[in-house]
């Protein structure tokens, strides 16, 4: 069993304690507990199937956000799902996917179907204060108002996840809870500036660029191509259906596999660089130009911005929006020419001062001393 406290680093830097506490239900509450077992660990058996036969036919692996996204299709054709709380469900599908990232990293064997031995806890992943009751109560969705034996203080604001737990014949919460809040970095000479580009992904003021990659292209070719073959199967036959239900399982997979890598670019940007700067998205306005609207589509701006915001949040690091005016036409050399390109012209070429650069890391490093000038501005 985990130890009744301890302290551990989360992948991303934030201070987490657990501190696990008695519970004693009513003998109604315990009954729903071990009901609410059953039914999260037939969701468990059933996924792990899912992903076991996705995988055999056709040689892709599902995860997690592909399985979370059909858990509403899962409840309505399975109504005693209403029973558990939507968030301890995403945490079954959520234990799942730890089992597989364990296996693949090879710290375990391949997951195993559960037996009821085997699967004795619940969690709830996003606890809010209100759970918490003064006269030693914690309010459990679903289950109802179960007495809680606090042996010791705890803050009952920090408490991100709840786990009930079944052992020896005892039921027990395990409180998991941030202990540090992250300073702000106010550091400007870290700083960047970023183009969200046409061609490439983003630009830098660094001069890097960051590419859509060829296998997402690939798998989104290979998307089309079932979509094709479902469409040549005959309507209402158990062929079509059958491919449907693959269909849109590869769909989810592509999906994913889009936002991991917007993922993965957001967090290398937030990583190096205690600042960036970017433009205040004119998405909106430029997806009227309707050639431009479906690489901006593709390359997902808005929700890239987004994971750029949010894992700057996270530690403490900056993001400065900028107006976007004139961030392509005016010369980064500081001689402040207005150089007129349209889109199909990849080089800035001032006349002025002779600087010959990538038009859109000439934007990047327009956009950063913006931001370094909004920064300034506002003292
Ligand atoms: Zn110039």
């Amino acid at each position: 069993m985990r130890p009744s406290k301890g302290t551990s680093k989360t992948k991303e830097g934030e201070i987490v304690s657990v501190v696990r506490f008695r519970l004693e239900p009513t003998k109604e509450q315990e009954q729903k507990l071990f009901r609410t077992f059953y039914l999260c660990r037939k969701l468990y058996n059933h996924a792990l199937e899912e992903r076991i036969i996705i995988y055999r036919e056709n040689g892709v692996s599902i995860r997690y956000t592909d399985q979370q996204n059909r858990l509403p299709v899962w409840k309505q054709s399975q109504p005693e799902y209403k029973e558990v709380h939507s968030q301890v469900l995403q945490n079954v599908l959520q234990r799942l996917d730890q089992a597989f990232i364990n296996f693949f990293e090879k710290r375990t064997r391949f997951p195993r179907f559960k037996n009821k031995f085997r699967y004795r806890s619940i969690t709830y992943p996003q606890a809010r204060l209100g759970y918490f009751h003064k006269d030693g109560y914690v309010s459990l969705p679903k289950i109802g108002l179960v007495r809680m034996i606090a042996h010791q203080p705890f803050d009952p604001t920090a408490v991100k996840i709840i786990n009930v737990k079944f052992h020896d014949g005892k039921w027990y919460a395990n409180l998991t809870y941030a202990t540090e809040s992250v300073p702000l970095i106010t550091n400007t000479n870290n700083a960047v500036g970023i183009d969200l580009g046409l061609l490439s992904l983003i630009a830098t003021s660094d001069g890097d660029f960051f590419a859509n990659p060829k296998w997402l292209q690939k798998s989104e070719k290979r998307l089309k191509r079932k979509q094709r073959q479902l469409s040549r199967k005959k309507k209402g036959s158990n062929n079509r259906e059958k491919a449907k239900h693959h269909l849109q399982a590869i769909h989810d997979h592509v999906a994913n596999q889009r936002k991991d890598h917007l993922h993965k670019v957001s967090r290398s940007l937030v990583n190096r660089y205690d600042l960036i700067c970017m433009e205040d998205l004119l998405v909106k306005g430029m997806m009227k130009n309707h050639r431009l609207a479906k690489s901006i589509a593709n390359a997902g701006w808005g929700r890239l911005a987004t994971y750029i915001e949010y894992k700057a949040k996270f530690v403490g690091k900056r993001v400065v929006k900028v107006p976007p005016h004139y961030t392509s036409q005016l010369c980064s050399g500081g001689c402040g020419t207005i150089v007129k390109k349209d889109l199909s012209v990849r080089i800035h070429k001032c006349p002025k001062c002779g600087l010959e650069i990538d038009r859109d890391t000439n934007a990047a490093i327009n956009i950063l001393r913006r931001g370094l000038e909004i920064l300034r501005q506002a003292g």
